[in-house]
């Protein structure tokens, strides 16, 4: 979902707001359409890349895993 968050050059308030292309974002509390897009949604900037389950793929005494990831072969 296209969530972003906003602040308003008007009155500094801050909120997020749904917006499709073409969509005009007011402030919801002086109604002014002076507002700021922000980069970043608090939340759900994390990166998951390094927290994939390596699983019993470094533990020798353990068969390996047969993950698509698992180094260690046979
Ligand atoms: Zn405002």
């Amino acid at each position: 979902m296209p969530l972003y968050e906003f602040t308003c050059e008007q009155c500094d308030h801050t909120f997020e707001e749904l917006v499709f292309d073409g969509d005009q974002v007011a402030c919801p509390k002086c109604d002014s359409a002076r507002v700021a897009k922000l980069l970043s949604v608090p939340g759900l900037a994390k990166s998951t890349s390094s927290a994939l389950p390596m699983s019993s793929c470094g533990d020798p005494s353990l068969p390996p895993c047969g993950a698509p990831w698992c180094q260690r072969k046979g």
